[in-house]
């Protein structure tokens, strides 16, 4: 027998209708009831809440965190899947990710069709994950979705309805699952996991700008005002902005924000090409470049770094130096000892 802990966290995949419209509803066990468990597999279930996740909080994603941490405490479970809205999956899963040092796979699922409907995705995609949960080894969190299983890292929502919602703009899927069967296609390269937050109860505020033509510092200088730690500036093209921007950029650095800048556009990295408050300009501000990374992970790097941080008063690396290294786009490769493992259950 394999274990898998499959954690349950709401979305479209545990949605019903309301009378008005969906919302998570149905417990992990109601759920995982929808479809079929690939054989050879046990699961334990773990309901951590039931929302929708354009709801969820960095509060939420801490708790799923220490509970993917405690479900693998038990040398006995050999994977995690957590079911998970869709809106906001690629954060959590990169969150996740960013933490994670375990052989240990944690896959992500959903649904694009809600739990009550007659010709859903819910169930295969649950079997799915299952099953990488248990045939995956050193793949960190992944996304499993409509056949793919893709790296959380670079993984975004690419379609609002459509059943084949995520993809890698910037990559190719890990793999694909094909009749009961993972069939791996490439590896990537993981990095050091960042340690692991304390249990502290504050959250940093991490905000998101986006540029625009006849954009301003407004909205900028407002984060700062908010109390942001953290601002991902959100540039045109490969990060770009204007010189009043870049202006709000310094201020916001020198007083300790820490800023990262990626793009509105849906694939390709930002880079250091264009001045007159282009992403020379915010570089030479004192923002970090995001890489590849879309808002809304560059976000949770931002995010992760300031939770993760030790110092500079503690007995660790301060949060930019750890921001550089999750934004650091061409990671060393580990050991080639650290290949997943090839393998189908269910079949
Ligand atoms: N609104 C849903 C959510 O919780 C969408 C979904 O799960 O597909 O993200």
């Amino acid at each position: 027998m394999r274990h898998v802990v499959v954690i349950s966290t709401g979305g479209t995949i545990a949605s019903r209708w309301q009378g008005d419209g969906y919302a998570a509803e149905a417990a992990g066990r109601e759920v995982l009831e929808a479809g079929a468990v690939p054989e050879g597999v046990e699961v334990r279930v773990v309901d951590l809440f039931t929302v929708n996740s354009s709801r969820l909080t960095t509060d939420h994603q801490l708790r799923l965190l220490y509970a993917v941490h405690e479900a693998l405490a038990d040398p006995e479970v050999d994977g995690v899947v957590v079911t998970h809205g869709t809106d906001t999956l690629e954060e959590s899963a990169f969150f996740v990710d960013l933490f994670h040092h375990d052989p240990r796979p944690v896959v992500f699922t959903g649904a694009q069709q809600p739990l009550d409907a007659p010709d859903g995705d819910a169930a295969g995609n649950l079997y799915d994950a299952l099953l990488t949960a248990v045939s995956g080894r050193d793949i960190g969190a992944v996304i499993v979705f409509a056949g793919q299983v893709f790296a959380a890292r670079g993984t975004v929502k690419q379609h609002t309805v459509d059943a084949r919602a995520f993809g890698s703009p910037d990559g190719q899927p890990l793999g694909r699952v094909e009749f009961g069967r993972v069939r791996w296609a490439r590896r990537q390269p993981r990095r050091e996991a960042l340690p692991l937050p304390e249990r502290t109860g504050s959250t940093p505020r991490v905000d998101i700008v986006m540029h625009h033509s006849d954009g301003d510092s407004v909205l900028f200088d407002a984060a700062v005002a908010a109390g942001a730690r953290g601002i991902v500036l959100v540039g045109t093209g490969a990060g770009n902005a204007n010189p009043e921007v870049a202006d709000a950029v310094r201020r916001a650095v020198s007083s300790g924000v820490h800023v990262a800048v990626s793009t509105r556009v849906a694939a390709g990295a930002v880079a250091p090409l264009y001045t007159g408050g282009g992403a020379v300009d915010l570089a030479a501000a004192g923002a970090l470049l995001a890489g590849a990374l879309k808002p809304g992970q560059a976000r949770i790097a931002v995010l992760a770094a300031l939770l993760a941080a030790r110092g500079p008063a503690g007995d660790g690396p301060d949060a930019g130096t750890l921001l550089r290294g999750v934004l650091d786009p061409q990671p060393p490769a580990r050991q080639a000892s650290d290949l997943y493992l090839v393998d189908g259950v269910g079949h």
